[in-house]
């Protein structure tokens, strides 16, 4: 059946499996809903479906064009995705390598989101006027066209507005799927060309559950996982090959140093951290779910990770309600700040700012970033 590996999404499957059975796909389907849900996943099932040349399995993900279109190969699947554009020809060529590297990786693990750093990406004119040459013929090897377009709130103005005029226009041997976790960032005129699929949010016990028989996690890992990937599988599993018991205790570290003034344990570890490319995000986050941790302690006496309450039980007794509250925004706020670009060392000071009950230095600042 169609979905087999999908986990939760009752509704989504449904309507698409009922549109599959009944043999009446929309041409342009608009996948949306948080991120790390199955969105891509299932779009990617739909596209190897379309295509897939066994009569009683859709897909079987055994037949060539299975296979093909899993591993991004297949010349009817057209895969779109926010990426950076270089502007020499050198350049171009090193990402076209890295690009073609990260997606074995990906054809293996899914889940995987691309990793381009720092480097802004997007959905460019040229990445549509490159699918439309490609749309002017008939499909190669399969029934069918497929294109994938995921994160599609990146397409730029002018490429919103060419993608447009393909789905206005669309061959009739072509389906399209869009993926977004921002279906308002969307022109008006794309979304109403889709026929929209919401994705929802997936309960904790189905992501822990999936953590743990699908890819072997203990599970009080997988119950950690789900708390700071925000219910999100893709991001979970993302995060599986890092050491979080280790940085959640560093995370700890890092709070009470804050709490207790001590500030130059406090630059040490945040100098540790802002060294690795990426690990400022995934850090912030773990400090989130510390915070989450502490409020929930002093709200209800409990916490989720029962074997960590004495340790917390201490450090909250350093911080009172209305710090703690401060600390929380702190957190958030700096989390928001990274997004834009902001220097991690600068974000994490800032997310550590508050607990020493001084003004917070970057709310003030903020004029100036
Ligand atoms: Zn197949």
């Amino acid at each position: 059946m169609l979905f087999e590996n999908l986990i939760g999404q009752k509704v989504a499957k449904k309507i698409l499996r009922q549109a599959w059975d009944e043999d009446r796909l929309a041409q342009s389907y608009l996948f949306y809903g948080p991120d790390g849900v199955g969105k891509e996943l299932a779009a990617m099932e739909l596209a190897m479906a379309l295509n897939c040349g066994s009569e009683n399995a859709t897909p079987c993900r055994q037949c060539n064009s299975c296979r093909k279109t899993a591993a991004y190969i297949h010349p009817d699947f057209h895969y779109l995705f926010p990426r950076p554009h270089p502007s020499s020809d050198g350049d171009r060529r090193k990402l076209a390598e890295e690009i073609s590297e990260m997606l074995k990786e990906k054809e293996a693990q899914p889940h995987l989101a691309f990793d381009f750093g720092s480097r802004p990406t997007a959905i460019s004119i040229d990445d549509i006027r490159e699918l439309k040459e490609k749309m002017e013929f008939l499909p190669y090897e399969g029934k069918r066209k497929a294109v994938l377009m995921t994160g599609a709130e990146a397409m730029t103005t002018e490429a919103a507005n060419a993608f447009l005029k393909i789905l206005e226009e669309p061959s009739p041997t072509t389906n399209f799927i869009l993926t977004t976790d921002r279906p308002n960032a969307l022109l008006p005129t794309i979304l109403s060309r889709c026929q929209k699929v919401r994705f929802e949010p997936l309960p904790p016990e189905e992501v822990i559950g999936a953590l743990v028989k699908g890819y072997g996690q203990d599970p009080r890992a997988a119950g950690l996982l789900a708390e700071l990937s925000g219910n999100s599988l893709g991001r979970a599993l993302q995060m599986t090959g890092q050491d979080l018991m280790a940085e959640r205790n560093l995370a700890v570290k890092l709070l009470r140093a804050a709490a207790e003034g001590k500030h130059w344990e406090m630059l040490e570890t945040i100098e540790q951290v802002a060294r690795d490319r990426g690990r400022p995000a995934r850090f912030l986050e773990m400090l989130s779910a510390v915070a989450g941790d502490l409020v929930h302690l002093k709200v209800t006496g409990k916490i989720k990770n029962s074997d960590r309450q004495a340790e917390l039980s201490d450090l909250g007794k350093k911080i009172d309600r209305q710090k703690l509250s401060e600390m929380v925004k702190a957190i958030e706020q700096a989390r928001a700040a990274l997004e834009r670009n902001v220097t991690p060392k600068l974000c994490l000071l800032a997310a550590c700012n508050t607990t020493q009950g001084e003004q917070d230095a970057f709310t003030s600042d903020r004029g100036s970033l």
